[in-house]
């Protein structure tokens, strides 16, 4: 509570305001937590960038056999800080209004099939089997390039998760007015304490697996905002027998 006083002129007593401040409060720490993390996670990166670069200056330069690996490990430094800095681009960009959202009728069928693509070659060194069960003819009312980007995210992380040998589905069943698309695949699932939370910007269940994987931890909340942005919902559920099933609503486009 934030409260203000003011002694009345000719009487005895005051007028007191007071301000429920709980929902400021809490964003501003939300805020303090992003930038935090933010540095957290922009350091690491910089810092072996930086370490490796002096290793090599030192002498390791001279020795091919080792400054590759320096030099390897410096390009993949550079990489996760250019997928970190897209992210927190696209992020703000969606947080400040300038992403703009022009939905449009949308055929799912060949934007689930195109995602798929993007994601094959990694998917066929994990020997991960992607099937596609979205019916030809079934639309949404969508933004082409925000509805390309969630289901992207949503199929490479299923890819990046699920241990090799796995199975992945990406299926579409109309609902009402609303289309629901499912990304579901049977690697380790989400425990439920895990589950509420994966949209929040940099929670991650396994931070050591997520970095290994490539993943900037902000993946989902991206997803969250645009699905949101296209009147959309998303959620994760446990998988049958085992894995993860995260869903996507979206208005079907209507005559
Ligand atoms: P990241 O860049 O770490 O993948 P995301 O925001 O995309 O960040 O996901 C947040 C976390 O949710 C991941 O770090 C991972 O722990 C968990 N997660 C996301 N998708 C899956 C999945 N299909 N199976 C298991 N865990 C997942």
């Amino acid at each position: 509570m934030l409260a203000y006083a003011s002694p009345l002129r000719n009487q005895q007593g005051a007028v007191v305001v007071m301000h429920d401040v709980t929902e400021i409060r809490r964003l501003e720490r939300v805020r303090r937590d992003f930038v935090a993390n933010v540095s957290h996670e922009l350091r690491t990166p910089v810092s072996i960038i930086r370490a490796n670069a002096e290793t090599l200056l030192d002498g390791a330069i001279e020795k091919p056999e080792v400054a590759r690996r320096f030099l390897d490990a410096q390009l993949r430094s550079a990489d996760r800080l250019a997928a970190l800095v897209a992210d927190l681009l696209e992020i703000s960009r969606i947080e400040a209004g300038t992403y703009e959202i022009s939905p449009d009728e949308i055929e799912l069928e060949p934007i689930v099939a195109h995602t798929i693509d993007e994601v094959e070659r990694l998917a066929q060194e994990k020997h991960i089997e992607i099937t596609s069960d979205v019916p030809e003819d079934m639309t949404v009312w969508a933004d082409e390039q925000a509805l390309e980007q969630v289901l992207l995210n949503l199929i490479d992380n299923a890819v990046k998760y699920t241990p090799t040998g796995g199975k992945i589905v990406v299926r579409a069943k109309k609902r009402d007015d609303m289309v629901r698309i499912e990304v579901e695949d049977n690697g380790p699932g989400i425990e439920a304490r895990h589950r509420a939370r994966v949209f929040e910007r940099f929670y991650r269940v396994d931070k050591g697996r997520s970095r290994e994987v490539g993943g900037t931890g902000l993946g989902l909340a991206i997803v969250k905002h645009l699905a949101e942005a296209m009147e959309g919902q998303v959620g994760v559920e446990p998988a049958e027998p085992q894995g993860s099933l995260f869903w996507l609503t979206l208005p079907a486009a209507s005559d």
